[in-house]
């Protein structure tokens, strides 16, 4: 275990558990953005509340009003109405609840860029991408005009890949979708204030958001859900979150996420800042290492993250050079850490396993500086040169 994440007690004082910082660059928001301190602070505030939301008493309806001020402020993120978010343990359970909380057999269509939480929840018939890594929406509409047995068809495409930012054309898919009388789901965990997102006026059906991407604890997300449709809850036991999800509710972590909801959203106007910095990388690395590759770069993408490939060369083998050199970055998809394998995402947009293997995902966020793309391209051209025998 690395000495640094060792929990430690503060000396003397207040005997509270610290752990120490690691000094790195951190360039792997798409991962876990860092906490926001304003975040922090309502995480802390809330801990002090004592009471369950369901009970009656003054003290549960402190927390009640910590969770329903929380929601209102998760919804107003997306652009619908408070009752309609419902809270989960994160993104991974609300995808789960939105392709399987259906009473009765559903024909679901999921692009094959998704998240494994999304690919792995339900069997489905799968859309592919454009090589820009955009869902093809010719193909969409060839398989909604396939005959199905099922009453019921879910669309479910994501807002922004995690991999390479590719923002998915989701106006047409709605449109699309709608046209042939299907519902949509939408995991829009990193797009979520990077771009506007309107679930009531753009007809999303279901909507997944997740609270660590955007500066909020772990370990709390939201599905978003259309008045009009019956949600059945996955965990049983309980009236919770009206019956959409059992379980007492996390109102620190819920606190936390609407914090973290509150200020991305007042920061979604502005994120020129970051796209510039993103821009500025990518063109340092493209010029000083000619074999740099920039997957879907032609697309339109979330001005937050950079794709690059070095084919040849490992992403984690890169991954370790750079956190060496102080820089955290991911390879692949790297949400389930420890595993190896080429990226589905880069698969599917047609690449080969020289690239698909060699993909290292640069993502930023609120806290990230001018000094911190300047460490990154400096450490990337430093490894990419050695690799290539250049220096
Ligand atoms: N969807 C996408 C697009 C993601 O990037 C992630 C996190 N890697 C998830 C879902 C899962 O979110 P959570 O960690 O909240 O379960």
């Amino acid at each position: 275990m690395n000495e640094r994440f060792t929990p430690r007690r503060r000396d003397g004082e207040d005997n509270t558990l610290v752990y120490a910082m690691p000094n790195q660059v951190y360039l792997d928001y798409n991962a876990t953005a860092p906490l926001r301190p304003q975040a922090r602070d309502a995480v802390t505030a809330a801990l002090g509340v004592p009471g369950n939301p369901s009970s009656v008493h003054t003290s549960g309806r402190g927390a009640r009003r910590i969770l329903e001020d929380a929601r209102a402020q998760v919804a107003e993120l997306v652009g619908t109405q408070q009752p309609n978010a419902v809270f989960t343990s994160g993104a991974t359970e609300a995808n789960n609840i939105a392709l399987r909380c259906w009473e009765r057999p559903v024909r679901l269509l999921t692009s094959a860029i998704e998240h494994p939480s999304v690919i792995e929840a339900a069997e489905a018939e799968r859309i592919p991408v454009t090589p820009s890594g955009a869902v093809d929406l010719a193909a969409l509409e060839g398989l909604l005009a396939t005959p199905s047995d099922a009453e019921t068809t879910l669309v479910s495409v994501m807002a922004v890949n995690n991999e390479t930012g590719v923002i998915q054309p989701l106006g047409d898919i709605v449109r699309l979708a709608k046209a042939a009388g299907a519902y949509v789901h939408c995991d829009a965990v990193q797009a979520a204030g990077k771009m506007p997102l309107e679930f009531d006026a753009d007809g999303f059906d279901l909507m997944s958001l997740s609270s660590h991407k955007i500066g909020g604890p772990n370990g709390i997300g939201a599905l978003i859900v259309n008045p009009d449709l019956h949600v059945r809850s996955l965990i049983r036991g309980g009236g919770q979150e009206k019956g959409r999800r059992a379980g007492t509710e996390n109102i620190a972590g819920a606190a936390g996420f609407g914090a973290a909801a509150a200020i991305a959203r007042e920061e979604a106007g502005n994120l020129s800042v970051l796209s510039e910095m993103r821009d500025r990388l990518e063109a340092a690395v493209t010029e000083a290492v000619a074999a740099v590759q920039i997957v879907g770069g032609d697309a339109d993408r979330a001005p937050t993250v950079s794709c690059l490939a070095l084919p040849g060369v490992k992403g984690e083998t890169q991954v370790m050079a750079l956190d060496l050199a102080g820089v955290a970055v991911s390879s692949g998809s790297a949400c389930s850490s420890g595993k190896v394998k080429e990226s589905h995402v880069l698969k599917a947009m047609g690449l080969g396993g020289d690239i698909a293997g060699s993909a290292i995902r640069v993502s930023l966020g609120w806290n990230t500086g001018a000094s911190d793309i300047d460490q990154f391209v400096k450490a990337y051209c430093d490894f990419a040169k050695r690799k290539a025998g250049v220096v």
